[in-house]
């Protein structure tokens, strides 16, 4: 069987909260990850999908280590990224590099183009200035721009051109994984088509394995093999794009899927609408965090959480129910 590249082990990341009192340490935290588990293997695009402050953009910074998780094991070809000494995890996050949702905000304006396809590999001290040259150029043209675009500024460009500068920065490390958050929420409609399409014919082209963090579930299921559910900074649903597309068991699942707009007039979807808004990570709610929102709730999902189990050749969900439904 292949070995995962990546590993993550009861992933958590509370922040603490400033206490009203001067002088007085506070006792709540907002737990934006709180004990996550997945492999993610060579060659595979893995999804991560839930509404805004499920904690999906918090565990793609912990799976790249830009934040310190407060507990848990995020292992990068058998190495534990957490607790690794500042140079040992320089080397390593050139292998796990991120494109973020604005690629305006994450690009400097002051540096031409080349400059900051260049940039990481000084940062890296690879190669000289006459390689580093080649490369930058060579990266533009993968990505589908060109040469002549490397003297100009980010804000020359459109969203998707300036999209396809993030990703010739992401890849100019040679990275085994990239984690794409939110990559095409930010562009018009026709633009995300064709950035989604570069993205896969890179993944093609370069084995690259993604981790595709995204609320859009029509996105998803175009780009993913396999798909985790969020809800409240846990996950609860995971399996094939297949399984949680045409089987999904988690009554949270069953509502974002119910969402989609429907293909054809007479698809006879039904649109389960969710009460409320996602509750708050500070105190979330008692037993499973999703019972106030959950159309089929029972008394005992107040009290009782939940586990994550393997319900049917490791599709696996969190619900008491599953069964009954
Ligand atoms: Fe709904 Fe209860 Fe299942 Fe939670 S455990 S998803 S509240 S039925």
């Amino acid at each position: 069987m292949t070995e995962p590249l990546l590993k993550v082990r009861n992933l958590k990341k509370h922040f603490p909260m400033e206490s009203p009192i001067p002088f007085k340490k506070s006792t709540q935290s907002v737990k934006a990850v709180d004990g996550v588990s997945f492999d993610v293997f060579p060659g595979e695009t893995l999804g991560i999908v839930g509404e805004s402050g499920c904690g999906k953009s918090t565990m793609a910074r912990l799976v790249n280590q830009l934040i310190t998780p407060t507990e848990g094991v995020v292992e990068f070809k058998g190495k534990n990224l957490v607790g690794m000494k500042a140079e040992e995890l320089r080397n390593s996050r050139k292998s796990v590099q991120m494109v973020f949702q604005d690629p305006f905000a994450s690009l400097d304006p002051r540096k031409t183009v080349g400059q900051l396809i260049v940039e990481p590999l000084e940062i890296h001290k690879i190669g000289d200035k006459q390689s580093r040259k080649q490369r930058m150029i060579e990266l533009l043209e993968v990505v589908g721009l060109s040469s002549y675009h490397a003297d100009r500024y980010a804000h020359e460009f459109s969203g998707g051109q300036r999209q396809r500068i993030n990703i010739a920065r992401a890849l100019a490390l040679n990275p085994d994984v990239v984690i794409c958050d939110e990559p095409v929420s930010a562009l018009d409609v026709s633009v995300q088509a064709q950035v989604i399409n570069l993205l896969k014919q890179l993944q093609r082209d370069f084995d690259l394995t993604y981790i595709f963090i995204s609320h859009d579930l029509n996105v998803v299921r175009y780009m993913c093999d396999r798909i985790a559910v969020m809800y409240l900074g846990k996950i609860v649903e995971m399996g094939t794009y297949q399984e949680i597309y045409e089987k999904p068991k988690h009554p949270y699942t069953k509502a974002l899927l119910s969402a989609i707009p429907k293909e054809s007039p007479h698809d006879k979807k039904e649109r389960v609408i969710l009460n409320g808004s996602v509750p708050s990570p500070i105190n979330p709610p008692s037993g499973c965090h999703f019972h106030k929102r959950c159309p089929v709730a029972m008394e005992m999902c107040k009290t009782k959480v939940p586990e994550l189990i393997d319900v049917e050749n490791g599709h696996l969900a969190s619900c008491h129910f599953i069964d009954k439904q």
